[in-house]
């Protein structure tokens, strides 16, 4: 049985960053999730984009922020069972919980941080009826490493946001993009929409609107895909990739299941003080909560974390009073160790 503080579950960015704020009470973390690496949506969909709206970086990319955030939280040394989706909570007599996972992992703590973001989240796909037979032989639903792509033919399908930028991006990696939408217009950014125009007219993507793609054909790898246009019938095409970007469909998966208050697929919480669910001792941040005015970006996960780690050693340490200071000044109690080493510590996790 694992025993910690704080079990967070889910090791995004929220999951992560909680790891620090309770290391700066003193108090212990382990985290589950059920991906193989932490980092949650920034390591499994899109670790190569740049994120703009982080405070104090201009610019850094969703991989590099998660490997900053595991370096912050190193000298807390968090557990981590990864791998492993928790699926159930039991509340025990002494007032603690019991977390087991699907694997049967058994988890104890008083206190239950929920960083589950977008659940267990999956792509919506394409009517295809083979589609399932090419995944990871030429068909993918999220790009993790556009390089995969560099020198091959991509057919990417989608209207959003998702497949303009990619479209746009991949135009100057692989040797031939093909963007397939089954309308005239699309949904995403303006000026996205206006760089894939400027780029068909330029012969860089070929651009088929109106069209569904509905066959796909080859053996042990993807060869070709069979379009259905509107108007001018049924177009062939040969290619290494189709890449359909239609869009994640987020499921809670086990977390609807814990006797939470949902709302719009998300888990309601106190905004008012410590973003605590409907069970006390219970906690619910990032992406995953929903509250009037909520904004799932990565700093409201941040700002979550801090102010639900607060209540969480009260919580945990009804008979102390935790008076917040600052991390150069404050934290260097906070860790293990001299106060000199201690210190030494801070310093790094801060940078
Ligand atoms: C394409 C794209 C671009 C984005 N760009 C930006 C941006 O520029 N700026 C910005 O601020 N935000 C951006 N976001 C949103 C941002 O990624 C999310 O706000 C952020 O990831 C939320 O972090 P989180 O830790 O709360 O949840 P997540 O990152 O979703 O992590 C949750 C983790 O919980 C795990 N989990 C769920 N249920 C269980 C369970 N039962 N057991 C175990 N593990 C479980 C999941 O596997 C996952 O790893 C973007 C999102 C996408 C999809």
């Amino acid at each position: 049985m694992i025993k910690t503080d704080i079990l967070i579950i889910g090791a995004g960015p929220t999951g992560l960053f909680t790891v620090f704020e309770a290391g700066l009470l003193k108090l212990k973390t382990h985290l589950i999730d059920a991906l193989p690496q932490p980092g949650g949506q920034c390591s499994e969909i899109y670790p190569k984009k740049p994120i703009y709206d982080i405070p104090g970086f201009p610019e850094i990319l969703a991989g590099q922020l998660v490997d900053n955030l595991m370096e912050q939280i190193k000298p807390f040394n968090p557990g981590f069972t990864l791998g492993e989706r928790a699926e159930t909570i039991e509340k025990l007599e002494d007032d603690t919980f019991l977390v087991t996972t699907n694997k049967g992992t058994q988890h104890n703590a008083p206190v239950i941080a929920i960083a589950g973001g977008l659940g267990s989240f999956e792509p919506r796909k394409p009517p295809i009826p083979n589609i399932q037979d090419f995944e990871d032989k030429g068909v993918a639903y999220i790009i993790r490493d556009p390089e995969v792509y560099r020198d091959k033919r991509v057919v990417i399908a989608g209207g959003g946001d998702s497949a303009l930028d990619w479209t746009i991006f991949l135009a100057d990696v692989a040797s031939e993009v093909t963007l397939v939408h089954r309308r005239n217009e699309f949904r995403g950014a303006l000026d996205s929409v206006e760089q894939v125009g400027e780029l068909s007219k330029l012969g860089k993507v070929n651009l088929i609107t109106e069209a569904e793609v509905k066959e796909l054909e080859g053996g042990d790898h993807l060869t070709a895909v069979g379009i259905k246009h509107k108007t001018k019938g049924d177009i062939r095409l040969e290619t290494d990739y189709f890449i359909p970007l239609f869009g994640l469909s987020p499921k809670l998966g086990p977390m609807a299941n814990w006797g939470l208050e949902i709302e719009k697929n998300a888990i309601k919480v106190d905004n008012s003080y410590d973003y605590q669910t409907n069970i006390p001792g219970i906690y619910a941040i990032g992406d995953v909560n929903t509250y009037k005015g909520k904004l799932k970006l990565i700093l409201s996960g941040f700002h979550e974390a801090a102010i639900m780690c607060q209540s969480a050693y009260q919580r945990i340490h009804p008979d102390k009073k935790y008076v917040m200071k600052y991390t150069t000044v404050g934290g260097v109690e906070g860790f293990d160790g001299t106060k000199k080493e201690a210190k030494k510590e801070v310093v790094k996790a801060i940078i």
